[in-house]
């Protein structure tokens, strides 16, 4: 939605090893795993102790992001910090990252500097070292891929699989703003299309917008936990929504849950934007994704080290695996979670 006409020097103008020495140069390497960065035809990482993580993720135009009103920093943070949740949600530390690139020439220097600026921001703050990857040309739009590889002490990684009956089911931060924050985004762009002198109406909304367009991921967590002296028996960041989460965490350790939905983490603000929206919260914070909060187990003797603190709400329980998962409603129901995702989401 820009006004004027910015500035654009084609990406043949660098040539590809001018380019990524250009994007790349601002990227120190701070830990000391890290051995040979860029430069070569591998990067180098000495192992130092414990286990290794590794995960990836692939972020296509006009599948995960809309660049008509994502600006590319913001791209470029976000992009890191889905995959270092990854990592967080192992109980683990990230080290590393890879990033492969397919571009094509309707992009410019100038916002590929800015997307780069956004990964080295998350970099910067996650202490990570971009390591690596792949520059290539694209015939239509932007394609990103992701690699990230932590460490952790062998006795520390946290599966999905370990959840136990009587566990309590806990979360971090608040639910439903990220989802919130696209349905305002995708709002503004339909009236910016009917009518583009339109002003975008956004304020008021930061938070939400926030929380979609600049996400974190919860480093703080595996740390707090640490500090506690609590082991999770089983963690999972929440990408795709709570409810999903749930369910994967009780597929993968073969249990039940019950989940009280007055428990549910909210932010006010979330609950004034869903009567705008006609929405449901409990729908949107169950279903609503991007939220890149954790969700773990821990067993219930270690209820009273964390309860005190104001990142974590215990909101259910495990239970067998022949109740299901389930939410407890207000007024005492019992409905089964669904995996609805989020394109599912239906006003009522
Ligand atoms: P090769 O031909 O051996 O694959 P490249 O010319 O593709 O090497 O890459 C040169 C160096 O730049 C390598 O260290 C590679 O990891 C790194 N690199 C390439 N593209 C990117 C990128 N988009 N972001 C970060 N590093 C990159
Ligand atoms: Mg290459």
């Amino acid at each position: 939605m820009a006004e004027q006409e910015e500035k654009f020097t084609s990406l043949e103008s660098l040539g590809e090893f001018g380019l990524i020495d250009h994007l790349t140069q601002n990227f120190p390497l701070r830990n000391a795993s890290s051995i040979k960065g860029i430069g070569d035809d591998c990067a180098v990482i000495e192992n130092l102790s414990g286990q290794t993580v590794i995960s990836t993720d692939a972020l296509v135009e006009g599948v995960h992001f809309d660049l008509t009103y994502v600006p590319p920093r913001h791209l470029g943070y976000k992009a890191v910090i889905v995959n270092l949740s990854d990592v967080y949600a192992m109980n683990a530390m990230p080290k590393q990252i890879l990033v492969t690139m397919a571009v094509s020439n309707r992009f410019g220097v100038e916002f590929l500097n800015e997307l780069y600026e956004g990964m080295r921001l998350a970099c910067e703050e996650h202490e990570v070292d971009l390591i690596g990857g792949d520059t290539t040309s694209s015939y239509s739009g932007l394609m990103l891929s992701l690699t990230v590889i932590g460490e952790a002490e062998e006795a520390d990684i946290t599966y999905r699989s370990g959840a136990k009956k009587n566990d309590l089911i806990v979360v971090s931060g608040d639910l439903g703003a990220a989802y919130l924050g696209l349905q305002l985004l995708e709002r503004e762009k339909a009236v910016f299309k009917e009518d583009p002198n339109m002003q975008p109406q956004l304020k008021g909304y930061e938070y939400l917008l926030q929380r979609q367009l600049r996400p974190e991921a919860r480093r703080d967590i595996p740390e707090i936990l640490k500090g506690l002296d609590v082991k999770p028996t089983s963690m999972i960041d929440i990408s795709d929504g709570l409810s999903s989460e749930i369910l994967h965490l009780c597929k993968h350790s073969k249990v039940g849950a019950k989940l009280f939905e007055d428990k549910i983490p909210i932010d006010p603000k979330v609950y004034e934007v869903c009567e705008e929206f006609n929405l449901t919260t409990t729908t949107v914070a169950l279903n609503g994704g991007e939220d890149y909060e954790l969700l773990f187990t821990i067993d219930l003797s270690d209820h009273d080290k964390i309860k005190a603190n104001p990142n974590l709400t215990v909101i259910g329980h495990i239970s067998d695996e022949s109740d299901g998962a389930q939410l407890v409603t207000r007024d005492g129901q019992f409905m089964p979670l669904t995996a609805q995702g989020w394109n599912a989401m239906t006003e009522d």
